[in-house]
């Protein structure tokens, strides 16, 4: 996929083009969840060019490159920096002319943005060394639940490494502004699934076996209920089923079995961590009741990101240091789940928001067929992920 004349020359006057180029070849070829290879090959060429010597994940595909501090640098905390490299499952309409060439899938998260910024970085950090090891993580499969970050972690990536940074582009906030906060910043998931079977059976006679839609319709408001009275609503706490699958077009069948998926989700990581067993016991209880048996599938998703603050004021200097101070903006906990959770649940680490709307057309969102950055975003992202490794820790 990648010829060596795409290959752009080392030219920090260009380093604004480059980061494009990196940028939309990468949005033009977008790679699934764990199926980033091409993704992996063309970075880990990068960054050989760099004169780095980056090393794949045994997991096959994303990778990590460490960058030797400067010769007779002081410091010895490590610093990491993280990008995920994977796309969607989704067919792309943004109208721009390096759109996605793969059907179906798409770079509508803009991890192709932060793939670039971090080779960027990269870049930058090769130029002028910084004051202290810096570990760079290109990882796949964010997207996915309980997401690629779990396994990287796994096989030590943030092992000796002192804190940790990642950006997400804000398609909500101008170009030119970074959403910063202590605390938690994005929210906890799961996935759960439950079955529950009856013998089946005529509808004249639901006494003489177990009615399935009925006790999946009592499941449904009977394990939202529990969940709504003993979880703390101050929890930010929600489940929602998404599907409901039942019998087939009888109207007087009673089917043996019935399905339910749905996901929980909560801003409180203590929340995240104990729900489980109380969301068995309702369906198991509720079904019981009604003479079903019920079997529940409860798929651990990640934990909220909680930004630590001493992290989160590094960043903040780092990202005042690119854009003036004006550029630090406020940051509220999102509702939705991101992966970055496994590294800050072992190390320090910050979740920045970065601005890549250009403040005039129609805001478009993250995962939408029609999502588009402002460009003018990757210099900023790859100056404050490279700012942040140069940045110290207040002494004393
Ligand atoms: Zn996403
Ligand atoms: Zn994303």
């Amino acid at each position: 996929m990648v010829g060596s004349d795409e290959r752009t020359p080392r030219d920090p006057a260009g380093f604004e083009d480059r980061l494009k180029a990196w940028r939309r070849h990468l949005h033009a070829h977008p790679e699934l969840s764990y199926e980033e290879r091409e993704t992996t090959d063309y970075v880990e060429g990068e960054l050989w060019a760099m004169g780095l010597e980056p090393t794949r994940f045994r997991l096959g595909t994303g990778l990590w490159c460490d960058v030797p501090a400067a010769a007779g640098a002081a410091a010895t905390d490590v610093v990491a920096l993280r990008a995920d490299i994977d796309a969607l499952a989704m067919s792309e309409d943004s109208g721009e002319p390096f759109a996605s060439r793969v059907e179906g899938v798409s770079h509508s998260c803009g991890h192709d943005g932060h793939t670039a910024m971090l080779l960027g970085a990269a870049e930058l950090l090769v130029a002028d060394p910084p004051p202290r090891p810096v570990r760079l993580i290109f990882q796949p499969a964010e997207e996915t639940m309980p997401g690629g970050a779990k396994e990287c972690v796994a096989e030590g990536v943030v092992e000796g490494v002192d804190r940790i940074l990642a950006l997400h582009c804000d398609p909500h906030r101008v170009v030119g502004e970074v959403g910063v906060t202590a605390g938690p910043i994005t929210s906890s998931n799961a996935k759960i699934g439950i079955t529950v079977r009856s013998d089946g059976g005529h509808t004249a006679r639901p006494h003489e076996t177990q009615d399935t839609v009925f006790a999946l319709a009592q499941i449904i408001t009977g394990v939202t209920a529990a969940v709504d009275r003993r979880i703390d609503p101050r929890s930010g706490t929600v489940l929602t089923w998404a599907s409901v699958r039942a019998g087939g077009t009888a109207p007087n069948v009673i089917p043996d079995s019935g399905q339910l998926w749905g996901t929980l989700r909560s801003a409180d990581r203590d929340v995240w961590a104990t729900v489980e067993p109380l969301v068995r016991e309702a369906a198991e209880r509720v079904g019981a009741l009604y003479g079903v048996r019920t079997e529940v599938e409860y798929v651990q998703g990640v934990p909220p990101v909680v930004n630590d603050d001493e992290c989160a004021e590094l960043a903040a200097r780092a990202v005042a240091s690119v854009l003036g101070p004006g550029g630090v903006g406020p940051a509220v906990q999102s509702s939705g789940g991101e992966d970055f959770a496994w590294y800050t649940e072992e190390i320090p680490g910050v979740y920045l928001r970065l601005g890549v709307w250009d403040g005039e057309s129609g805001e478009t969102d993250l995962h939408h067929p029609g999502f588009v950055l402002d460009e003018r975003a990757l210099p900023h992202g790859a100056h404050i992920l490279d700012a942040f490794a140069r940045t110290d820790r207040p002494t004393g």
